[in-house]
């Protein structure tokens, strides 16, 4: 019988998002590793979640080096500092190479950081935009983008 190696997924930031994503992905089979620095975050955590809860600062290559990152199949990068996001994002795609990574930024201004590295960004604020202008058919992107 052939055995899958387990596809090991690092989140840094057990908040809203952090939480209910680890939750769903380690229910769908992923081997998920939740790093946040306040361990009472873990308490988000639906009962469902059977991965790993590392407490600490997710943008310590230490840490995530002992978490394995270079062999990590997904880093998802959902902390509540758009600046820790954009270095925990770099961490893992420059330094380990890690093929997919993900970054939450809240100032649209920050993608500057980020810009040209193999990183998809998920905007929180553009997200809404978006969800406006199709509720409403009233385009108002541009004004955001001026
Ligand atoms: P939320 O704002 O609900 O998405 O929560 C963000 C989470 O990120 C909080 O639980 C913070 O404790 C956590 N956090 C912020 N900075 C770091 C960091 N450097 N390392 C790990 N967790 C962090």
């Amino acid at each position: 019988m052939l055995f899958q190696k387990p596809k090991n997924i690092i989140i840094a930031g057990s908040g809203r998002l952090g939480s209910s994503l680890a939750g769903s992905l380690s229910e769908k089979g992923y081997h998920v590793i939740i790093i946040d620095k306040d361990e009472d975050a873990f308490r988000k955590l639906p009962e469902s979640f059977s991965g790993y809860e590392v407490a600490g600062d997710a943008a310590s290559t230490d840490l995530l080096e002992r978490l394995d990152i270079k062999n990590a199949f997904m880093v998802i990068a959902v902390t509540d500092n758009d600046n820790t996001n954009s270095l925990i994002a770099q961490i893992a795609s420059r330094i380990y190479g890690v093929n997919q990574v993900f970054a939450r930024l809240n100032d649209i201004e920050k993608e500057s950081l980020i810009k040209g590295f193999n990183i998809e960004v998920i905007y929180p604020f553009l997200l809404a935009v978006h969800e406006f202008e199709r509720l409403t058919s009233i385009s108002i992107r541009e004004v955001f983008r001026a």
